[in-house]
């Protein structure tokens, strides 16, 4: 057995039964280098040899283990191909089917002969009448010999055509891993404590990477597969647990001891409204992190219209009467005065002033403004980017909301917080882009979260119809009908750009239809190429009913209030995300009337785009569908962007897995509770470093 831990940097070129050629290719088409590289090339799966599926009873739903003898081999020419097609067939002594390899057959050729007794594994297709595995794995049996003395349970790592090419197959990697066992018995340093182990019930590292790769049955390689997934969420949550813990040690902020009496007087003389029980639950949540004197970081998640400005709002009025100031900042103008408009209709019977305080802001204006900000004499300042500038200082600032957080860039929200020196202010993020908490748990784990789940009483419920371009005129009409009872409506395309290949209708096309449609009503239109003084006057002429119609792109997204608008219309609503889709119908059904949203699709849809949009029929609940949505797209596509900051997680599931990441985080929690620094378990803190580094993550906060 070899020492240290410099083998796990050996290259695999070493490693007996591999070469130098193999570990080119395989480091070309998987990156694997190092020993410790193929340990962690996880299966994907594993079969039962003893699990052998008669071929009478194939399934076109699963993949299976048959067992048979190859028929003859034959080279035919594939229509429509350059290569040819290599077919066989598999008899098991009761019913038979083909076997086909499409390309890259050479080496099935070489290996394996007419009459040879064979395990196939695959999953079987069916064609014109026919059954078929296309390009099965080939496990050759020896006569007599039971496949359960070569390995009963078969692990399958993914394999490309270059790596069986060089017979990196199924086999070849067993035998690897058994030489690699023989060399080191896999005896890696265990990131995971053994306090942790021995309450989560996980194997030890060397035990589970035994398991993983030479398993002697399913339930022990799924116990080892259980371990890595929760040592997967596990270093991104001691990571993100401890920088939430250096940010809480680093930085202190006013406790607010008191709740004060400015959220008693407005609890009991101008309440507009009584509070949803989830709204109660979120603001205790919020005083209990503003009593302390560690910054509050809390992330409010509710859907469209669940209320969280008023919620905001008790933050605001528990800072203010504590004796500090309030700075609410919104990505668009129009958000930072709908939002204004709110708290002075809110704060000015309780005797507080609030301020706006926008990039388009006159000088003169400003200029008061600013002093009394820094006089504190102005209790609440609202407003966009132009809240952070250098020129704006505040007398004690206390409290920080961002809303629509993801908006901003992490230094803009920075650049916000220094401005309360020497403190950190309590900061509040709210966002209606609900994310499933998995998600959120891997993503903002250093933030804390609440949720607003129910949405006030008594709201008309949004009418979701789907509609096909031959029920246009249908649509029209029902367009034409709220139009005349004075209400508005949006209408939205899914891009600006003009490209021959696409069917789309542009934004601006849509906008010249709409116009000569509609022609006695003014139209208005959106879009991301417009500069933001024309976007921000396009919403307000809308919001004040001097256009009826608004066509643009996803660029109404945002939180923009517009009760009397209550028709939505989405053109080719096929193209868009789940999420996004659900944010755009909350743009309608925000006053009293009755609303409608209208997605509409091509004449044949496909089935996927179909279901999809069939959900968000179905489905009110943002949570619910962005859990769909994140299920039929993954994390990436989910969010939009590979820049989230979300690693990439290589056996473990962020949807299904969701019990052993809740495990892990707590796992994490006890972690850091008992030994911040991570002193104790030298093991792990290079296992982090060497995970942050690989994932490119902030180990510290800014
Ligand atoms: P969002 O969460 O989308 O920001 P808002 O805070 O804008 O939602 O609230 C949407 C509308 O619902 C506002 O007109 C607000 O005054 C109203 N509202 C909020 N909470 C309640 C409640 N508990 N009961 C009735 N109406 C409420
Ligand atoms: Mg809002």
């Amino acid at each position: 057995m070899m020492e240290g831990p410099e083998v796990w940097h050996t290259p695999l070129a070493y490693l007996k039964g591999m070469g130098p050629r193999r570990a080119q290719v395989l480091e070309a088409e998987v990156g694997l280098k190092t020993y410790a590289d193929l340990l962690e090339y996880f299966p994907r799966r594993y079969l039962d040899y003893a699990q052998i599926t008669p071929i009478s009873q194939a399934s076109l739903e699963h993949e299976a283990v048959f067992r048979g003898r190859l028929g003859p081999f034959q080279v035919r020419a594939h229509p429509g191909r350059s290569q040819a097609l290599l077919i066989s067939t598999l008899y098991d002594g009761r019913a038979w089917m083909e076997l086909r390899w499409y390309q890259g057959w050479e080496w099935v050729r070489q290996k394996f002969q007419a009459g040879q007794e064979v395990l196939a594994i695959g999953r079987p297709q069916y064609r014109k009448g026919k059954l078929f595995l296309a390009h099965p794995e080939l496990i050759p049996l020896r006569e007599g010999v039971s496949p359960n003395t070569y390995l009963r349970v078969y692990p399958v790592y993914p394999l490309t055509e270059k790596l069986r090419q060089v017979q990196l197959d199924h086999k070849r990697f067993h035998m690897l891993f058994e030489e690699l066992y023989r060399l080191t018995q896999f005896a890696r340093e265990d990131p995971i404590p053994e306090f942790i182990r021995a309450e989560y019930d996980l194997m030890p590292l060397p035990e589970a990477l035994r398991a993983l790769h030479l398993p002697t049955s399913v339930e022990e390689a799924e116990r080892a597969r259980y371990r890595f997934k929760f040592q997967e969420f596990f270093l991104l949550q001691v990571l993100l647990v401890r920088r939430k813990y250096l940010l809480q040690t680093q930085y202190t902020a006013p406790s607010f001891s008191q709740v004060g009496p400015l959220v008693r007087e407005f609890y009991h003389k101008y309440l507009p409204f009584p509070l949803t029980e989830s709204q109660k639950q979120v603001i205790r949540e919020i005083w209990q992190d503003m009593r302390q004197n560690v910054p509050m970081n809390r992330l409010i998640q509710g859907d469209v219209g669940s209320g969280k400005t008023i919620v905001a709002l008790f933050a605001a009025l528990i800072a203010i009467g504590n004796g500090y100031q309030v700075a609410l900042m919104a990505p668009t103008e129009v958000l930072a005065e709908q939002h204004a408009r709110s708290f002075r209709k809110w704060l000015s019977p309780l005797g507080l002033g609030v301020g706006l305080l926008l990039g388009s802001t006159p000088p003169a204006q400003k200029k008061r403004l600013l002093a009394k900000l820094a006089t504190g004499e102005l209790p609440c300042v609202i407003g966009t980017h132009a809240l952070f500038q250098k020129a704006v200082q505040y007398h004690r600032l206390g409290l920080t909301i961002i809303d629509e957080q993801h908006k901003f860039g992490v230094r803009q929200r920075a650049a916000l917080w220094e401005k309360a020196q020497p403190y950190r202010p309590h900061n509040l993020l709210l966002t209606a882009t609900p994310i499933p908490r998995t998600l959120a748990l891997s993503l903002y784990g250093d933030v804390d979260v609440s949720i607003i789940r129910e949405l006030p009483p008594g709201r008309q419920p949004v009418q979701t119809l789907l509609r096909t371009e031959a029920q246009r005129r249908e649509v029209w009409q029902l367009l034409r009908t709220e139009l005349q009872k004075g209400r508005q409506a949006y209408i939205i395309y899914p891009i600006i750009e003009e490209s021959e290949k696409s069917d789309l209708k542009p934004v601006t096309e849509g906008y010249e239809l709409i116009c000569a449609t509609f022609p006695e009503y003014k139209v208005g239109m959106i879009h991301g190429r417009l500069s933001s003084e024309r976007k921000e006057r396009e919403m307000q002429l809308f919001k004040l009913g001097q256009t009826q119609i608004l066509v643009g792109t996803t660029v109404v997204e945002v939180g923009v209030d517009v009760p009397n608008a209550t028709v939505l219309i989405v053109e080719h609503a096929d193209r868009f995300g789940l999420s996004q889709l659900h944010q755009l119908r909350g743009r309608v059904g925000r006053g009293s009337y009755p609303s409608y949203a209208i997605f509409i699709v091509p004449n044949t849809p496909g089935e996927v785009a179909l279901s999809r949009l069939r959900a968000l029929a179905q489905y009110k609940d943002g949570f619910r569908i962005a859990e769909i949505d994140l299920k039929l797209r993954g994390p990436g596509d989910f969010l939009g962007t590979k820049q989230s900051g979300l690693p990439e997680f290589k056996i473990a599931d962020l949807i299904e897995d969701q019990p052993i990441l809740e495990k892990a985080r707590l796992a994490a929690q006890q972690l850091i509770a008992q030994d911040p620094t991570l002193q104790l378990y030298p093991a792990l803190a290079q296992y982090l470093l060497e995970y942050a580094d690989k994932h490119r993550l902030e180990l510290f906060t800014a």
